[in-house]
């Protein structure tokens, strides 16, 4: 499950969070029901660790992680990440080819582009960690009104509400209705609890990540469906988002390997997609003597790859690129789509 910017928060008045009630007028008593379901069914993940739950820095990394990105395939990078940069400091004095390679295969590389730059323009301000301001963090590359929200609340326990798509989904369904972006925002923050902002933020993206799925809701455990309207009786239907059809691709690449070295080339910095990542070379037309070594489907977003692999033959010369041990291309910013191809058909080969 990822979460997903949807435009959210803000912090509310003392008067106003007395008087906010749960977008159906339930409000202290399923919070509390969630809350305590929350504290036994939440899964272990990393990021929730005491050594990082309250860390700003750690709690922006996995929100940035999570977006577009399934849980099982952020916790690694996270980790991998963390032991890196362990401070906002570490990064913002890493260069951008550095973390680009370590964001490797997680795709949507603007993201880490932003949080370098967004580490820099603190340390260039003078400062060493994440502001604990909602509208400085706004102010900052790549923070949205989601991510200033879930970094405040659950690293600084202060009252933002953060509407991702698992929050969205859940109390569209407990008001038995779609709710728009500014209904879902005060929603969310009706359900805040007035201590424990964070883990009611969280609770309600953990419900929708585990029990009340986006296509079949498990209504049967959720902790809260004495409150909720809907029951999974509209299923997706309630909040399924028109999805793009899938464009379908076939690619065609060169595996050439000298040496223990593989030929790669760096794609344009100007290109729509992935700019400045390394690939293995486009094979553009068939050539006498080659050999086909077979065929890797890749997914990116809505596209649908199925990317054909070729060994060119002998005397021609290397496609146009540059020659690359397996030392330094564990150091480059691979595409997803190459690392795959180089696990399953040069392992062993480079040196
Ligand atoms: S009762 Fe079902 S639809 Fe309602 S919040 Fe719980 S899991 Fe979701």
């Amino acid at each position: 499950m990822t979460r997903r910017e949807t435009g959210a928060a803000g912090a509310t008045g003392a008067g106003e969070r007395r008087k906010a009630a749960a977008p159906n007028g339930i409000g202290a008593a399923a919070r509390r029901s969630l809350l305590r379901w929350f504290a036994v069914a939440q899964r272990d993940l990393p990021w929730r660790r005491p050594e990082r739950a309250n860390d700003t820095y750690a709690v922006w990394v996995s929100e940035v992680m999570l977006q577009q990105t399934r849980v099982a395939a952020a916790e690694a990078y996270y980790l991998r990440f963390l032991a890196r940069y362990p401070r906002l400091a570490d990064l913002a004095r890493a260069k951008e080819a550095e973390v680009l390679a370590l964001w490797s295969g997680l795709g949507y590389y603007r993201r880490p582009r932003q949080m370098l730059r967004a580490a820099r323009a603190v340390l260039a301000a003078g400062g060493r960690e994440l502001p604990e301001g909602f509208n400085e963090l706004l102010a900052l590359p790549g923070f949205g009104r989601y991510t200033a929200g879930a970094v405040l609340s659950i690293a600084r326990q202060q009252r933002h509400p953060a509407v991702d798509g698992n929050i969205r989904r859940v109390l569209s369904r407990l008001a038995g209705r779609a709710l728009t972006n500014a209904e879902a925002e005060a929603a969310n923050r009706a359900w805040l609890d007035e201590h424990r902002p964070g883990d009611s933020n969280q609770a309600l993206m953990e419900l929708g990540a585990t029990v009340c799925a986006p296509r079949a809701p498990r209504c049967g455990e959720c902790p809260i469906r004495r409150y909720c309207r809907d029951r999974g009786r509209a299923g997706a239907a309630l909040t399924a988002r028109p999805r793009r059809a899938p464009e379908r691709r076939q690619e065609s690449y060169w595996l050439a390997i000298h040496g223990g070295r593989v030929r790669l080339r760096r794609r344009p910095a100007t290109a729509a997609i992935m700019p400045g990542l390394w690939e293995l070379p486009q094979r553009r037309a068939a050539v006498s003597g080659e050999r086909r070594l077979g065929q890797v489907r890749h997914a990116i977003t809505y596209r649908q790859i199925a990317a054909s692999v070729y060994a060119p033959p002998d005397g021609l010369p290397p496609p146009a690129g540059q020659w690359r041990s397996k030392a330094e291309c564990a150091a480059l910013a691979l595409t997803g789509l190459t690392k795959k191809i180089l696990r399953r058909f040069a392992a062993g080969e480079q040196a």
